[in-house]
Protein backbone atom coordinates (compact mmCIF):
# COMPACT_ATOMS: atom_id res chain seq x y z
CA UNK A 1 0.00 0.00 0.00
CA UNK A 2 2.54 2.61 1.17
CA UNK A 3 4.17 1.57 -2.42
CA UNK A 4 1.09 2.96 -4.14
CA UNK A 5 1.17 5.87 -2.47
CA UNK A 6 4.67 6.58 -3.13
CA UNK A 7 4.24 5.79 -7.04
CA UNK A 8 1.41 8.16 -6.72
CA UNK A 9 3.54 11.14 -5.64
CA UNK A 10 5.92 10.14 -8.32
CA UNK A 11 3.76 10.16 -10.78
CA UNK A 12 2.10 13.59 -10.00
CA UNK A 13 5.34 15.00 -9.45
CA UNK A 14 6.76 13.80 -12.89
CA UNK A 15 3.82 15.36 -14.85
CA UNK A 16 3.19 18.44 -13.56
CA UNK A 17 6.78 18.89 -14.26
CA UNK A 18 6.91 17.45 -17.34
CA UNK A 19 7.78 21.23 -19.75
CA UNK A 20 6.75 19.61 -23.17
CA UNK A 21 4.10 17.31 -24.84
CA UNK A 22 6.66 15.46 -26.27
CA UNK A 23 8.01 14.19 -22.01
CA UNK A 24 4.30 14.08 -21.08
CA UNK A 25 3.66 11.25 -24.28
CA UNK A 26 6.98 9.48 -22.73
CA UNK A 27 4.82 9.90 -19.44
CA UNK A 28 1.74 8.44 -20.43
CA UNK A 29 3.69 5.36 -22.02
CA UNK A 30 5.26 5.19 -19.01
CA UNK A 31 2.25 4.75 -16.49
CA UNK A 32 0.03 4.18 -18.55
CA UNK A 33 1.13 1.84 -21.05
CA UNK A 34 0.22 -1.91 -21.36
CA UNK A 35 3.42 -2.83 -20.00
CA UNK A 36 3.40 0.54 -17.95
CA UNK A 37 3.79 0.86 -13.71
CA UNK A 38 0.34 0.84 -13.16
CA UNK A 39 -0.74 -2.14 -15.30
CA UNK A 40 2.69 -3.75 -13.63
CA UNK A 41 0.79 -2.59 -10.15
CA UNK A 42 -2.56 -4.29 -10.80
CA UNK A 43 -0.84 -7.85 -12.00
CA UNK A 44 0.98 -7.87 -8.70
CA UNK A 45 -2.80 -8.34 -7.06
CA UNK A 46 -2.24 -12.26 -7.41
CA UNK A 47 0.37 -12.28 -4.76
CA UNK A 48 -1.37 -10.32 -2.17
CA UNK A 49 -3.80 -12.63 0.45
CA UNK A 50 -7.12 -12.96 -0.40
CA UNK A 51 -8.68 -10.32 2.06
CA UNK A 52 -6.31 -7.15 0.99
CA UNK A 53 -6.95 -8.11 -2.57
CA UNK A 54 -10.30 -6.09 -2.88
CA UNK A 55 -8.51 -2.96 -1.36
CA UNK A 56 -5.26 -2.89 -3.17
CA UNK A 57 -7.20 -3.20 -6.63
CA UNK A 58 -9.70 -0.43 -5.61
CA UNK A 59 -6.46 1.79 -4.70
CA UNK A 60 -4.96 0.65 -8.47
CA UNK A 61 -7.96 1.78 -10.19
CA UNK A 62 -8.33 5.20 -8.36
CA UNK A 63 -4.61 5.88 -8.85
CA UNK A 64 -4.88 5.34 -12.93
CA UNK A 65 -7.76 7.58 -12.84
CA UNK A 66 -6.45 10.38 -11.04
CA UNK A 67 -2.86 9.53 -13.57
CA UNK A 68 -5.11 10.00 -16.79
CA UNK A 69 -7.00 13.32 -15.22
CA UNK A 70 -4.07 15.01 -14.31
CA UNK A 71 -2.39 14.36 -17.93
CA UNK A 72 -4.93 15.74 -19.41
CA UNK A 73 -4.96 18.80 -17.38
CA UNK A 74 -1.59 18.67 -18.12
CA UNK A 75 -2.11 18.26 -22.22
CA UNK A 76 -4.38 21.29 -22.24
CA UNK A 77 -2.03 23.76 -20.10
CA UNK A 78 1.15 22.74 -22.19
CA UNK A 79 -0.82 22.73 -25.39
CA UNK A 80 -2.10 26.04 -24.75
CA UNK A 81 1.65 27.79 -23.36
CA UNK A 82 2.45 26.52 -26.72
CA UNK A 83 -0.21 28.18 -28.72
CA UNK A 84 0.64 31.34 -26.65
CA UNK A 85 4.44 31.26 -27.84
CA UNK A 86 3.29 30.57 -31.09
CA UNK A 87 1.36 33.73 -31.40
CA UNK A 88 3.79 35.78 -30.23
CA UNK A 89 6.66 34.90 -32.04
CA UNK A 90 4.23 35.33 -35.24
CA UNK A 91 2.85 38.41 -34.21
CA UNK A 92 2.55 41.02 -37.11
CA UNK A 93 1.95 44.76 -37.01
CA UNK A 94 -0.77 45.23 -39.47
CA UNK A 95 -0.47 48.62 -39.02
CA UNK A 96 3.03 49.54 -40.35
CA UNK A 97 2.90 50.91 -43.96
CA UNK A 98 3.86 48.82 -46.91
CA UNK A 99 6.40 50.19 -48.97
CA UNK A 100 6.96 48.65 -52.57
CA UNK A 101 5.26 45.84 -52.61
CA UNK A 102 1.47 47.35 -52.71
CA UNK A 103 -0.19 45.24 -56.36
CA UNK A 104 -1.48 47.73 -59.42
CA UNK A 105 -4.01 46.56 -61.91
CA UNK A 106 -3.36 44.97 -65.20
CA UNK A 107 -3.41 47.16 -68.24
CA UNK A 108 -6.11 45.66 -69.65
CA UNK A 109 -8.14 46.23 -65.97
CA UNK A 110 -6.89 50.39 -66.12
CA UNK A 111 -8.17 50.27 -69.99
CA UNK A 112 -11.58 48.60 -69.25
CA UNK A 113 -11.98 51.28 -66.45
CA UNK A 114 -11.17 53.73 -68.82
CA UNK A 115 -13.48 53.10 -71.75
CA UNK A 116 -16.52 52.29 -69.15
CA UNK A 117 -15.81 55.62 -67.34
CA UNK A 118 -15.94 57.71 -70.32
CA UNK A 119 -19.22 56.28 -71.66
CA UNK A 120 -20.93 56.62 -67.63
CA UNK A 121 -19.92 59.58 -68.36
CA UNK A 122 -22.12 60.19 -71.31
CA UNK A 123 -24.70 58.24 -69.61
CA UNK A 124 -24.70 54.76 -71.02
CA UNK A 125 -25.75 52.26 -68.72
CA UNK A 126 -23.28 48.95 -68.51
CA UNK A 127 -24.96 45.52 -69.07
CA UNK A 128 -23.10 42.26 -68.89
CA UNK A 129 -23.91 38.88 -69.85
CA UNK A 130 -22.67 34.75 -69.90
CA UNK A 131 -19.50 34.15 -71.90
CA UNK A 132 -21.19 30.67 -72.51
CA UNK A 133 -23.52 31.83 -75.05
CA UNK A 134 -26.59 30.72 -76.92
CA UNK A 135 -25.58 30.20 -80.60
CA UNK A 136 -28.98 32.27 -81.53
CA UNK A 137 -28.28 35.33 -79.67
CA UNK A 138 -24.40 35.06 -80.51
CA UNK A 139 -25.64 35.00 -84.72
CA UNK A 140 -28.76 33.93 -85.83
CA UNK A 141 -30.86 36.81 -84.01
CA UNK A 142 -28.25 39.47 -85.08
CA UNK A 143 -28.71 38.65 -88.64
CA UNK A 144 -26.19 36.20 -89.39
CA UNK A 145 -27.39 32.72 -90.77
CA UNK A 146 -26.30 29.53 -90.60
CA UNK A 147 -24.11 29.93 -93.65
CA UNK A 148 -22.25 32.68 -92.99
CA UNK A 149 -18.26 32.44 -92.47
CA UNK A 150 -18.73 34.05 -88.99
CA UNK A 151 -19.68 31.13 -87.71
CA UNK A 152 -16.78 28.82 -89.66
CA UNK A 153 -15.67 26.41 -86.83
CA UNK A 154 -12.12 27.93 -87.36
CA UNK A 155 -13.65 30.87 -85.89
CA UNK A 156 -16.07 29.51 -82.82
CA UNK A 157 -15.11 27.71 -80.09
CA UNK A 158 -18.36 25.63 -79.66
CA UNK A 159 -18.86 23.96 -76.94
CA UNK A 160 -20.25 20.04 -76.25
CA UNK A 161 -24.03 20.88 -75.74
CA UNK A 162 -25.87 21.48 -79.07
CA UNK A 163 -26.47 25.66 -79.76
CA UNK A 164 -24.08 26.55 -76.86
CA UNK A 165 -20.54 28.45 -77.80
CA UNK A 166 -18.64 30.73 -76.23
CA UNK A 167 -19.10 34.04 -77.46
CA UNK A 168 -17.42 35.27 -80.22
CA UNK A 169 -18.22 39.08 -79.14
CA UNK A 170 -20.46 41.24 -77.09
CA UNK A 171 -23.14 41.96 -79.22
CA UNK A 172 -25.27 39.06 -77.82
CA UNK A 173 -25.38 41.70 -74.72
CA UNK A 174 -27.19 44.08 -77.29
CA UNK A 175 -29.88 41.09 -78.11
CA UNK A 176 -30.15 40.67 -74.40
CA UNK A 177 -30.54 43.96 -73.31
CA UNK A 178 -33.07 44.50 -76.05
CA UNK A 179 -35.24 41.79 -75.54
CA UNK A 180 -35.42 42.73 -71.39
CA UNK A 181 -35.51 46.38 -71.94
CA UNK A 182 -37.90 48.58 -73.72
CA UNK A 183 -36.46 51.69 -75.59
CA UNK A 184 -34.52 54.54 -75.05
CA UNK A 185 -31.59 52.40 -74.60
CA UNK A 186 -28.15 53.75 -74.09
CA UNK A 187 -25.53 50.94 -72.80
CA UNK A 188 -21.86 49.51 -73.28
CA UNK A 189 -21.08 46.11 -72.65
CA UNK A 190 -17.85 44.94 -71.17
CA UNK A 191 -15.97 41.54 -70.85
CA UNK A 192 -14.06 38.45 -72.41
CA UNK A 193 -14.82 37.42 -76.22
CA UNK A 194 -13.23 33.98 -77.78
CA UNK A 195 -11.88 33.31 -80.75
CA UNK A 196 -9.75 31.04 -82.69
CA UNK A 197 -6.91 32.84 -83.39
CA UNK A 198 -3.32 33.41 -81.78
CA UNK A 199 -0.69 35.95 -83.08
CA UNK A 200 1.39 39.01 -82.15
CA UNK A 201 -1.91 40.59 -82.17
CA UNK A 202 -4.67 38.23 -81.90
CA UNK A 203 -5.59 36.33 -78.70
CA UNK A 204 -7.89 33.59 -78.23
CA UNK A 205 -9.51 35.05 -75.36
CA UNK A 206 -9.35 39.27 -75.11
CA UNK A 207 -11.97 41.84 -73.90
CA UNK A 208 -14.55 43.83 -75.76
CA UNK A 209 -16.48 46.31 -74.96
CA UNK A 210 -19.92 47.06 -76.69
CA UNK A 211 -22.26 50.31 -77.66
CA UNK A 212 -25.59 50.01 -78.12
CA UNK A 213 -28.41 53.41 -78.47
CA UNK A 214 -31.65 52.65 -79.37
CA UNK A 215 -33.91 55.65 -79.50
CA UNK A 216 -36.27 57.65 -81.83
CA UNK A 217 -34.48 59.50 -84.93
CA UNK A 218 -31.59 58.27 -83.88
CA UNK A 219 -28.97 58.77 -87.22
CA UNK A 220 -25.69 58.30 -88.21
CA UNK A 221 -24.26 61.57 -86.75
CA UNK A 222 -25.36 60.80 -83.66
CA UNK A 223 -23.09 58.19 -83.22
CA UNK A 224 -20.38 59.84 -85.04
CA UNK A 225 -20.55 62.57 -82.07
CA UNK A 226 -20.42 59.64 -79.74
CA UNK A 227 -17.99 58.14 -81.06
CA UNK A 228 -15.48 61.32 -81.90
CA UNK A 229 -16.01 62.32 -78.32
CA UNK A 230 -14.79 58.97 -77.16
CA UNK A 231 -11.86 58.56 -78.61
CA UNK A 232 -10.36 61.95 -78.16
CA UNK A 233 -11.12 61.99 -74.34
CA UNK A 234 -9.73 58.02 -74.42
CA UNK A 235 -6.60 59.27 -76.32
CA UNK A 236 -6.80 62.59 -74.43
CA UNK A 237 -5.79 64.71 -77.80
CA UNK A 238 -7.72 65.87 -80.44
CA UNK A 239 -6.37 63.30 -83.05
CA UNK A 240 -7.89 62.90 -86.74
CA UNK A 241 -11.36 60.32 -86.66
CA UNK A 242 -12.09 58.89 -90.24
CA UNK A 243 -15.50 56.52 -90.67
CA UNK A 244 -14.39 53.83 -94.01
CA UNK A 245 -17.47 51.90 -95.19
CA UNK A 246 -17.74 48.40 -94.28
CA UNK A 247 -19.70 45.77 -93.83
CA UNK A 248 -21.64 43.77 -90.64
CA UNK A 249 -24.55 41.74 -91.02
CA UNK A 250 -25.72 43.41 -87.80
CA UNK A 251 -25.56 46.73 -88.79
CA UNK A 252 -26.51 48.98 -92.39
CA UNK A 253 -24.32 51.39 -93.22
CA UNK A 254 -21.67 49.50 -91.42
CA UNK A 255 -18.24 51.75 -91.11
CA UNK A 256 -14.59 50.69 -89.29
CA UNK A 257 -13.62 53.60 -87.80
CA UNK A 258 -9.84 54.99 -88.18
CA UNK A 259 -7.96 57.53 -85.90
CA UNK A 260 -4.76 59.04 -86.78
CA UNK A 261 -1.50 56.81 -85.72
CA UNK A 262 -0.47 57.83 -82.42
CA UNK A 263 2.33 55.80 -82.38
CA UNK A 264 4.15 57.95 -85.39
CA UNK A 265 2.03 61.21 -85.55
CA UNK A 266 0.84 60.20 -88.87
CA UNK A 267 4.39 59.92 -90.16
CA UNK A 268 3.67 56.11 -91.05
CA UNK A 269 5.22 53.37 -89.25
CA UNK A 270 5.67 49.67 -88.68
CA UNK A 271 2.32 49.55 -86.68
CA UNK A 272 0.39 51.75 -88.93
CA UNK A 273 1.68 49.68 -91.89
CA UNK A 274 2.98 53.42 -93.13
CA UNK A 275 -0.81 54.58 -93.53
CA UNK A 276 -0.72 56.80 -90.74
CA UNK A 277 -3.95 55.48 -89.97
CA UNK A 278 -5.06 52.96 -87.31
CA UNK A 279 -8.23 50.97 -87.05
CA UNK A 280 -9.71 51.06 -83.17
CA UNK A 281 -13.25 50.20 -83.91
CA UNK A 282 -16.32 49.10 -85.93
CA UNK A 283 -19.93 50.44 -86.46
CA UNK A 284 -23.22 51.21 -87.68
CA UNK A 285 -27.04 51.82 -87.91
CA UNK A 286 -28.91 48.71 -86.18
CA UNK A 287 -29.99 46.18 -89.22
CA UNK A 288 -33.93 46.69 -89.15
CA UNK A 289 -34.31 43.42 -88.93
CA UNK A 290 -32.09 42.87 -86.00
CA UNK A 291 -34.01 45.60 -84.05
CA UNK A 292 -37.54 43.13 -85.13
CA UNK A 293 -36.11 40.31 -84.03
CA UNK A 294 -35.57 41.83 -80.63
CA UNK A 295 -39.47 43.23 -80.52
CA UNK A 296 -38.79 46.66 -81.23
CA UNK A 297 -40.63 48.36 -84.26
CA UNK A 298 -37.82 49.74 -86.76
CA UNK A 299 -40.24 52.21 -88.18
CA UNK A 300 -40.38 53.57 -84.37
CA UNK A 301 -36.89 53.19 -83.58
CA UNK A 302 -33.51 53.32 -84.95
CA UNK A 303 -30.19 52.71 -83.26
CA UNK A 304 -26.71 52.58 -83.74
CA UNK A 305 -23.88 50.10 -82.35
CA UNK A 306 -20.11 50.40 -82.19
CA UNK A 307 -17.85 47.68 -80.67
CA UNK A 308 -13.43 47.63 -79.59
CA UNK A 309 -10.90 45.61 -78.87
CA UNK A 310 -9.47 46.50 -75.25
CA UNK A 311 -6.34 45.14 -75.66
CA UNK A 312 -5.93 46.66 -79.22
CA UNK A 313 -6.79 50.17 -77.37
CA UNK A 314 -4.62 49.28 -74.14
CA UNK A 315 -1.10 48.48 -76.75
CA UNK A 316 -1.83 51.73 -78.77
CA UNK A 317 -2.03 53.68 -75.58
CA UNK A 318 0.88 52.64 -74.17
CA UNK A 319 2.44 51.64 -77.23
CA UNK A 320 3.10 48.19 -76.33
CA UNK A 321 3.41 45.66 -79.42
CA UNK A 322 2.47 42.13 -78.63
CA UNK A 323 -0.56 41.26 -76.82
CA UNK A 324 1.20 38.34 -75.18
CA UNK A 325 2.58 40.19 -72.31
CA UNK A 326 -0.76 40.83 -71.24
CA UNK A 327 -0.94 37.23 -70.42
CA UNK A 328 2.43 36.30 -69.22
CA UNK A 329 1.97 37.43 -66.09
CA UNK A 330 5.67 39.41 -66.34
CA UNK A 331 5.98 41.18 -63.28
CA UNK A 332 8.60 43.33 -64.86
CA UNK A 333 5.99 44.05 -67.35
CA UNK A 334 3.25 44.57 -65.14
CA UNK A 335 4.65 46.74 -62.51
CA UNK A 336 5.35 49.62 -65.32
CA UNK A 337 1.41 50.37 -64.67
ZN1 LIG B 1 2.10 54.96 -87.41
Amino acid sequence: MSDLEKLEEEALREIDSASDLRRLSELRVRYLGRKGVISSALKRIGGLPPEERREYGRKVNRLKELVEERIRERERELKRRELEEKLSAEWVDLTVPVWGSRGTLHPVTLTLERIVSIFRGMGFDVEEGPEVELESYNFDLLNIPPEHPARDMQDTFYVNRKGYLLRTHTSPVQIRTMLRRKPPLQMVAPGKVYRRDDDPTHSPMFHQVEGLVVNEDVNFRHMKFVIESFLREFFRTDLPVRFRTSYFPFTEPSAEVDIGCVICDMEGCRVCKESGWLEVMGCGMVHPTVLENCGIDPELYQGFAFGMGVERLAMLLYGIDNIKLFYENDLRFLRQF
